[in-house]
């Protein structure tokens, strides 16, 4: 029988997690799968260790890590992700917001052959409109300053066959955008629309600044456009900086000017000033792909191959 891991991050999630792990009980049991589940406590606070503990103790398909702090939910992610041996496996947040009900519809889609399925919610119930704001504002700005087009609406609740895991424990860049990371490894993807429904019990672990500085990644590890913006004010600057400094000159040169020392200083400044903007957008460029460099992701993934047998 095929394998499958569900990897639960948890943060403080003490007041859902017994609820959480009934639910999911209920819809692994109607799955034809070898189904475990694997619980990953972020460095919590409360006692969500502590009834991991009994969990995996009251049941055999069900395993916990233990992070040493609180590292974030991409790392702790990364951590579940890391541990798995399953043929595919299912990432699902604990607060009951990702319904487990929706799983065997991501595993019917694994079985009609893809490789990631991605739930994408039809409606954000159960958060206030400047949230869904925000939220849209920045799927759209995302979709124009990145080359990896990350599917709206979708959070990372989603499933991942065996070489999607492969191919996503190579990128061991330390700044993770797993949103990002999982549209980039590419291979076969679908999404399985579901309603969102608002968290059982318990606080969102998310306020604008985490969400703010979750946004800056995403833009900054997808995208160098905002060191391109150096390069590109930088010789628009240069270019009316001369323009103006050539009008300058000729004016003065024509009719002479009423200030004494003016024209020679103002070129000197505007020269200057032009040729550093222009040096700080050689240096972005360069400082663009030496980051495009360190993140040492692999350059492609193979999805099929049928190489040439020997002629012998
Ligand atoms: N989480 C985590 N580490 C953190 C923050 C959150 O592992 O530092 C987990 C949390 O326990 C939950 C999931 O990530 O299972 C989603 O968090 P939350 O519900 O707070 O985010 P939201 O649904 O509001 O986006
Ligand atoms: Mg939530």
């Amino acid at each position: 029988m095929p394998q499958l891991t569900i990897v639960v991050p948890a943060y403080n999630e003490s007041a859902v997690l017994a609820t959480f792990h009934q639910r999911l009980g209920l819809v692994l049991d109607g799955l034809s799968l070898d189904c475990n589940v694997l619980y990953v406590d972020d460095g919590s606070r409360d006692d969500t260790w502590q009834i991991i503990e009994k969990l995996v103790a009251g049941d055999a398909r069900t395993g916990g890590l233990k992070l040493s702090r609180n590292f974030g939910k991409e790392a702790a992610l990364t951590a579940g992700l890391d541990h798995v041996t399953a043929d595919a496996a299912v990432v699902i947040d604990a607060d009951l917001q990702d319904p487990p009900e929706l799983i065997p519809a991501l595993v019917e889609q694994w079985q009609a052959g893809y490789d990631v399925v991605y739930a994408t919610r039809s409606a954000r119930e159960g958060e206030s409109g400047f949230k869904r704001f925000t939220a849209a504002a920045f799927y759209r700005s995302m979709e124009r300053l990145s080359d990896t087009a990350i599917p709206r609406d979708t959070g990372d609740f989603r499933l991942l066959s065996r070489r999607a895991l492969d191919a996503l424990g190579q990128l061991r860049e330390r700044q993770r955008f797993m949103k990002g990371l999982f549209s980039w490894i590419g291979y076969r993807q679908t999404a399985v629309h579901y309603l969102r429904e608002p968290r059982q019990a318990g606080t969102t672990k998310w306020n604008y600044w985490r969400l703010g500085q979750l946004a800056i990644e995403g833009i900054t590890s997808f995208s160098t456009a905002p060191l391109r913006l150096a390069t590109w004010v930088g010789m628009a600057s240069a270019g009316l900086a001369f323009v103006y400094g050539f009008w300058v000159l000729v004016k003065s040169l024509l009719y002479g000017n009423a200030v004494r020392g003016y024209p020679t200083l103002i070129l000197v400044i505007l020269f200057l000033g032009g040729m550093q903007l222009l040096a700080l957008g050689v240096i972005g460029e360069y400082l663009g792909r030496n980051y495009a460099e360190s993140k040492r992701r692999p350059l492609y993934f193979i999805e099929e191959q049928r190489l040439p047998r020997d002629s012998e």
